[in-house]
């Protein structure tokens, strides 16, 4: 019997589970995670408004596992050796046929001061702090920023920053409170939101303009301090920091002979094969792939190509050609927690769609019929 491994409990993940198991119903499927819990990122925007509960995010997978006869290794992965055949944890080795790494990203913490700073997308405790944060502040001024990684300009998450400063506005109104707090929007980007296509920038600036919402654009990140923002050209007060750093590979991708981008992330080609390993793939923020600039991070593309890196795998170790490839596609829903812009974006086509509350409420569908499918 084939013997898989599947490094992370996330989109990329999971997905790669479902359709190994769709394609072969023998094989032996050892998930490799943390916890066995699924945490539905893009929810997370919806915790400081209290729409959202810690509970309603993180999915227990205990049910999910048994219907697809999944072996679950409560570890985190350390390193990887014998040209990925060997999986080495915090709770011992796993041996395996085939590999699909799938452990998502880690943000940079480099820049001076970042511990003042609350990195919202690092998941439920975050967002969480900064729900608190803001309902103890009397007024003030809050300031959400994104950067990306200059050597991987697809790793970086702008979308949930518009999200977190749209949603936060919304939720200060909603409070009878705008009145006494200032947001600032930053970013060393001229651009932010670029990679979105040329008519999200400028109608994304145009909702902070009518959110007045002050921007400072362009301008390298120099440092946090606990209460100020500086850039090399200006430097502002600040009484909450919420900011996203571009990301790179995990940690223990240095204990590993996987090749790397320049970024840091696993180099793989269009079939999401690790470049000069067999039966290696990789799926979702872990990999550097192939395609336009605009490629970006997001769970639809974890899922895209996790699902090219199973039929891949399975391919492979039964000696056929693994030739599937993944479609690139942007799509997402910027919402505001009562309004969604829609955007999408492939090879041919970049369409948005104006800001309506039908657009909140697809989102909110979206989440319920993505999330039955691991309940
Ligand atoms: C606030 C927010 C909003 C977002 N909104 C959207 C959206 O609207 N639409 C969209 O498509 N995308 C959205 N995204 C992006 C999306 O969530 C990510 O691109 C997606 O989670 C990537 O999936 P992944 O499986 O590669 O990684 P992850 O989902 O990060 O999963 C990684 C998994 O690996 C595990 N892991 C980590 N390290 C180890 C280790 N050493 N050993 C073993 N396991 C490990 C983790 O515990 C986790 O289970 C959003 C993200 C955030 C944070």
């Amino acid at each position: 019997m084939k013997k898989i491994t599947v490094i992370g409990a996330g989109f990329a993940g999971l997905t790669a589970v479902r359709e190994l198991r769709k394609q072969d119903k023998d094989c032996e499927i050892t998930l490799i995670a943390p916890r066995a819990e699924l945490h539905y990122l893009p929810s997370l925007i919806w915790i400081p408004s209290g729409l959202r509960k810690r509970e309603d995010i993180i999915v227990p997978l205990d049910n999910f596992f048994r219907r697809m006869k999944v072996k679950f290794h409560q570890a985190s992965v350390t390193g990887l050796r014998d040209a990925g055949r060997t999986v080495e944890t915090d709770n011992g080795e796993v041996s395996n046929d085939g590999l699909i790494i799938a452990s998502g990203g880690r943000f940079i913490k480099k820049l001076p001061g970042i511990e003042h700073a609350i990195t919202p997308c690092e998941g439920v405790d975050a967002a969480e702090k900064i729900r608190d944060r803001i309902a103890q502040m009397d007024g003030g001024t809050i300031a959400f920023g994104f950067a990306g990684n200059p050597k991987e300009p697809s790793a970086m998450r702008g979308g949930p920053m518009f999200e977190f400063l749209f949603g936060t506005d919304t939720l200060l109104k909603k409070q009878g409170r705008r009145d006494k707090f200032k947001l600032v929007f930053f970013s060393p980007a001229p651009k932010p939101g670029n990679r979105l296509g040329p008519k999200a920038v400028g109608k994304l600036l145009g909702e902070m303009k009518r959110r007045n919402i002050e921007t400072h654009l362009g301008h390298k990140m120099k440092a946090f301090e606990s209460n100020k923002v500086i850039t090399e050209a200006v430097e502002f007060a600040a009484d909450l920091i919420i900011f996203m750093p571009g990301m790179t590979g995990n940690k223990w991708f240095d204990n590993s002979e996987l090749p790397r981008s320049e970024g840091g992330l696993i180099k793989a080609n269009q079939h999401c094969k690790v470049e000069g390993m067999d039966n290696v793939y990789v799926a979702g923020d872990s990999g550097s792939f192939p395609g336009p600039d605009w490629m970006p991070k997001q769970a639809h593309m974890a899922d895209l190509q996790a699902e090219a890196a199973a039929k891949n795998l399975l391919s492979e170790l039964n000696g056929q050609t693994a030739d599937a490839v993944f479609k690139v596609e942007l799509v997402c829903i910027v919402d505001s927690n009562d309004r969604g812009i829609m955007i999408s974006r492939n090879m041919h086509r970049n369409t948005m769609l104006p800001g309506t509350v039908l657009m909140h409420w697809a989102k909110r569908f979206f989440e319920k019929m993505y999330l039955r499918k691991y309940r």
